[in-house]
């Protein structure tokens, strides 16, 4: 191997990146031996000159490094293979039935900067490090050696990559993609148009709690706050529901979601709006002055979008929230669950409840805890890396 130049970091900075953390800023850099080019290889050393590390070094990013291993590797297509064999081996353990799911997801696959995400027979990439960016087509050779898909996409329009010096991209990289994609989730068909849905394409990361919350829908009038594509309204439709009601601001995914329930046999138990949610919790659970709001639902879903993407602004984040819960508690008939996500990593569980819980003393309301959900597990939680967890839930029956 040819020798690479080395990042010395600073005394007491090496402990987190030997505990298994990527990521080295700036900030921990104590010298660098010989000038590295953005994107490229690097050896991270502690003030011992002892190896803790290969990364990818880029200059323009916080993340000065991103460290791949902690010894020396090779950076070519067979490293590519080798992490993303290991990566499917962790979802045929953890979801063996799953057709679509995310095959690589970051820093939880020791892969900083890649997510590959399968839609049955389409792959998703999206890059959001110079260092994977710049060995792209490796990453692509290997996925088709793997997996031969249909095709493989890049949904690289995210703004984070601005802070790594590159555009965002969007595109067919390999085969023919037209017209959306039906992906199959628990047995229910939903139709994805791969190259402009949000994130990748759809939200996999609930893939196991669509199911886990269905359990609740037997006979019941159950309402999706946030529904997207319909993902809990539909599996609750399938799982006994009386009547499924879906909102979402977006148009199109309302469009889709109803689309979905017909192709799933399941149209008449479904109805959605297009309508900004806090709007309609205003009309529909706000009285009067001696009136009661009538509670009207037996399952009620909240999976808001992240209302923060920072730390200054949680403050903001947690109204938002408790006047959703607030509002939802009013409509939730007593025995009734009320299923309720935070995808937001800055806003941790207890957190998370604790805004809940504020909810119910405002509306008088007494809670029984049944359920805590997480991300599904091909978004592996690395707990050494807090930022791979980020999605919490919790189902609360009321009790009165
Ligand atoms: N539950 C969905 C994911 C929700 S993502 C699923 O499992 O797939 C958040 C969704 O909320 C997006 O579809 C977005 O269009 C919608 N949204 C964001 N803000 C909203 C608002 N204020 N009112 C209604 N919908 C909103």
């Amino acid at each position: 191997m040819d020798s690479l130049p080395t990042v010395l970091l600073k005394p007491g900075e090496a402990d987190r990146i030997v505990a298994g953390h990527p990521w080295v800023y700036h900030s921990s850099i104590l010298r660098m031996t010989a000038q590295a080019g953005d994107g490229e290889l690097v050896q991270v050393k502690d003030h011992r000159q002892r190896l803790i590390g290969t990364g990818f070094y880029n200059s323009r990013s916080k993340i000065n490094v991103r460290v791949l291993d902690p010894d020396r590797v090779e950076v070519d297509q067979q490293f590519f293979e080798d992490r993303i064999k290991a990566a499917i081996a962790v979802r045929q353990r953890h979801l063996p039935n799953a057709t679509s799911f995310r095959v690589v997801n970051a820093e939880s696959d020791f892969l900083s900067g890649l997510i590959v995400d399968k839609y049955e027979d389409v792959l998703a990439l999206q890059i959001s490090a110079l260092g994977m960016e710049k060995r792209k087509d490796r990453i692509v050779a290997a996925l088709q050696k793997i997996f031969s898909p249909r095709a493989i996409i890049e949904r690289s329009d995210v703004a984070s990559r601005k802070f790594e010096g590159m555009e965002e991209a969007n595109g067919v990289l390999v085969g023919e993609l037209s017209g959306p994609v039906s992906v199959n989730l628990n047995g229910l068909k939903f139709e994805t148009d791969l190259l402009a849905g949000h994130k990748t394409g759809m939200y996999l990361d609930q893939q196991t709690s669509y199911q886990a919350v269905a359990q609740f829908a037997k006979g019941a009038q159950v309402l999706d706050c946030f529904s997207f594509l319909g993902g809990f309204g539909l599996h609750a439709a399938r799982a006994g529901a009386a009547h499924v009601h879906l909102l979402d601001q977006s148009a199109d995914a309302v469009a889709a979601s109803l689309r979905n329930a017909t192709a799933n046999g399941l149209k008449d138990k479904v109805s959605a709006e297009a309508i900004n949610v806090f709007d309609w919790f205003k009309a529909n659970a706000s009285a009067k002055p001696h009136e009661r709001v009538v509670p009207r639902f037996d399952l009620i879903v909240l999976d808001p979008p992240s209302f923060t993407r920072n730390r200054a602004s949680v403050p903001d984040a947690l109204r938002g929230y408790k006047e959703i819960h607030v509002r939802a508690l009013k409509l939730l008939k007593p025995g009734g669950t009320l299923a309720t996500f935070c995808c937001s990593h800055h806003v941790h569980a207890p957190l998370f409840q604790d805004t809940i819980l504020s909810a119910a003393y405002d509306t008088r309301k007494v809670l029984r805890r049944v359920a805590t959900y997480a991300q599904s597990p091909d978004h592996p939680i690395i707990p050494m890396i807090p930022e791979t967890e980020y999605l919490k839930g919790f189902a609360f029956e009321l009790v009165r």
